[in-house]
């Protein structure tokens, strides 16, 4: 229902109250001033019959009283009337001939009792009576005086006239009266009425429209306009109105058209509002930028892996994922986060480059797209996956591995992957960089000759890495090797082929150990092997390997053919020492004693050792 409608109603409502509460009062007072005017008209007759018959008394003519009162009887609107003697009336002047003047009802005889006039008005639809019985009291102040005939005293009821009017006609004038009245008010009121709404009809469409305005500008539609006012007031309301969404539209179009590239479009449809969209796009503009101004000064890689986890878990709500990252030179691939208990669909970890669609095509790969569009992703309990990769550089590659168990999670993570985009986007070049200082860092740390670590590399670990691990309960086994009367090598031979043999050996120790083992070049020709978790067997095992295989190596030099051999000492950490540097020592101290007992041998650290060599030293 439009305003105008509403204020008519609401004003037409008010003054028919106003209206029926007026006619009420008229119709009370007029019934009143009826009943008034027919009281006035007893008293009126009740007083004529009072003088009339007390001159019949004086005249001597009472006995023709009843000629009297009859024709008072037949007057207009005088339906009856009678007259009641007392009972001390009859006593004094006999009783009355005429046989109506006793009391006819219970309201007689009360008046005659207590002296008190009674009226009675009796109304129905079509009858309207008014019956007013006065009472006739003995008054020596009346003229004449009636005490001076009655045997009575001043007050005494000496009679007493009821009359009963037809007052059905005082009622009809009445009712004209009150139609008369509702017949013009009604008609004002309709005048009123046209008038106020003719007047505020302006105002009230105006309003109509700019609410209507505001609810589809609330509702997100942008492209309304309200109406031109037609008055002042009203013109300047929806000018400013009409201003105002036209900016809103221009700023919201503009911030839609040319942020939305920079944080990619979640998803058009799921809000239409431009204004609660370009509240989403700035919050993740400046969500991005604070995480790409945190990712740039965090240290390593590792920082940064762990931010975009973060990011992934609690920002973006994506609860089941993980970020394999390959290495396209070696064509292989590690896990860098997995969540927890939960199962991937893929678990490749060689040949990605032919193996992964994702990385191969470089694009989203999703499993709810197409049945099996990966071949080798199977999801266990019918999850979906979703990959997303992206390219770090030429060495390295990046895949988010999403698993999603029902609808919902794979509704949201569509709904976040513009998101994860950019975050992956803006993740890259920082990333980058910080593979590049890996690689930088990692050069600093090896060996040019024999691609092995060099001590740098052994001091950070021992300053970084070691301390968490042996918090963990990591154990260790320090091996120390060199090369037999390599001095001789380069004498006889030169050093190029000194440095062939170094090689050799180096090639030789990589091909022996596990991943849970790593070689550096500690000195020219000696080297360190360290073993994380070792046994006594295992270290063992592993020494006798390495001086086995080398020294089944024939090097030929000259067109002469010759073998080589290691010396090795070993000791453990921290069962022999809770040094590590001192284990070193000790490692070199079986070392030596291997050299001083024969040389191509293996001898493991024992105390006995200390008090046999250079006690002093360590
Ligand atoms: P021992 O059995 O006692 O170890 O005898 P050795 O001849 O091996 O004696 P030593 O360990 O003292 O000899 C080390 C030699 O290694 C001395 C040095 O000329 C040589 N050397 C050190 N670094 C290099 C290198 O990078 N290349 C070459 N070719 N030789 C090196
Ligand atoms: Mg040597
Ligand atoms: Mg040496």
């Amino acid at each position: 229902m439009n305003s105008n409608k509403k204020v008519t109603i609401i004003i037409f409502t008010m003054v028919s109250l106003l209206t029926v509460v007026i006619v009420a009062l008229v119709a009370l007072g007029s019934r009143q001033s009826g009943y008034d005017s027919a009281k006035k008209r007893a008293y009126l007759t009740a007083d004529i019959v009072k003088k009339s018959l007390t001159s019949h008394m004086i005249n001597g003519n009472m006995d023709q009283r009843d000629v009297f009162l009859n024709s008072i009887g037949q007057l207009n609107e005088v339906n009856d009337l009678w007259i009641i003697r007392a009972k001390s009336v009859s006593e004094q002047f006999g009783k009355s001939h005429l046989a109506n003047e006793v009391p006819r009802d219970d309201i007689d005889k009360e008046v005659l009792r207590n002296g008190k006039e009674k009226i009675i008005i009796d109304e129905s639809l079509t009858n309207a009576t008014l019956r007013i019985t006065i009472p006739y009291t003995a008054s020596s102040l009346d003229k004449p005086n009636c005490i001076s005939c009655h045997n009575a005293q001043e007050g005494e009821v000496l009679g007493a006239i009821s009359v009963t009017f037809d007052i059905q006609e005082d009622r009809i004038s009445s009712i004209a009266v009150l139609l008369n009245i509702v017949g013009i008010i009604s008609v004002f009121l309709i005048f009123i009425l046209i008038y106020i709404s003719r007047k505020i009809k302006p105002y009230t469409s105006s309003f109509d429209s700019i609410t209507e305005v505001l609810k589809q500008v609330h509702e997100g539609n942008y492209s309304v306009r309200a109406k031109d006012g037609v008055l002042k007031e009203d013109k300047e309301a929806s000018t400013w109105l009409n201003e105002l969404i036209e900016k809103l539209e221009t700023v919201l179009t503009g911030i839609e058209k040319n942020l939305t590239t920079f944080v990619h479009n979640r998803s058009s449809n799921i809000n239409n509002d431009k204004l609660l969209s370009a509240q989403e796009i700035i919050e993740d503009i400046s969500e991005i930028y604070n995480y790409k101004k945190t990712i740039e000064t965090d240290l390593t890689k590792d920082d940064i892996y762990y931010r975009l986890i973060q990011v992934l878990k609690d920002k973006l709500k994506i609860e089941n994922f993980f970020i394999f990252e390959t290495d396209l030179i070696k064509d292989e691939r590690k896990v860098i986060y997995s969540t927890k208990e939960v199962v991937p669909c893929c678990n490749i970890s060689k040949n990605i480059k032919e193996k992964c669609r994702a990385e191969r095509t470089n694009t989203i790969v999703a499993s709810e797209n197409f049945p099996e569009i990966c071949r080798l992703a199977i999801c266990p309990n019918n999850s979906n996956h979703i990959c997303i990769p992206f390219l770090i550089n030429e060495q390295k590659n990046v895949v988010i591995h999403i698993i999603c168990n029902n609808e919902e999670c794979l509704k949201h993570t569509k709904y976040q992957i513009g998101i994860i985009k950019k975050y992956l986007e803006e993740t890259k070049p920082i990333l980058e960089s910080k593979l590049l200082m890996d690689v930088l860092r990692e050069r600093n740390l090896v060996d040019g000759l024999t691609g092995l670590y060099n001590r740098k590399y052994l001091d950070e670990f021992i300053d970084k890495k070691m301390p968490y691990e042996l918090k963990e309960g990591t154990t260790y086994a320090v091996m120390f090797l060199d090369i037999d009367y390599f001095k001789m090598i380069n004498d006889t031979y030169g050093h190029d082929a000194g440095d062939a043999i170094l090689q050799k050996l180096s090639k030789t120790m990589k091909d022996a150990i596990s991943e849970n083992e790593f070689i550096i070049r500690f000195g020219g020709e000696e080297f360190l092997i360290i073993m994380k978790n070792p046994t006594q067997e295992s270290a063992l095992a592993l020494a006798n390997k390495i001086n086995q295989d080398f020294s089944k190596l024939i090097f030929t030099f000259n067109n002469e053919s010759f073998s080589k051999t290691v010396s090795i000492g070993y000791a453990f950490f921290p069962s022999d020492t809770d040094q590590i540097w001192k284990c070193i020592k000790f490692a070199d101290l079986s070392l030596y004693e291997a050299k001083e007992t024969g040389r191509n041998k293996v001898v493991k650290f024992t105390k006995e050792l200390l008090k046999n060599g250079d006690k002093e030293r360590y």
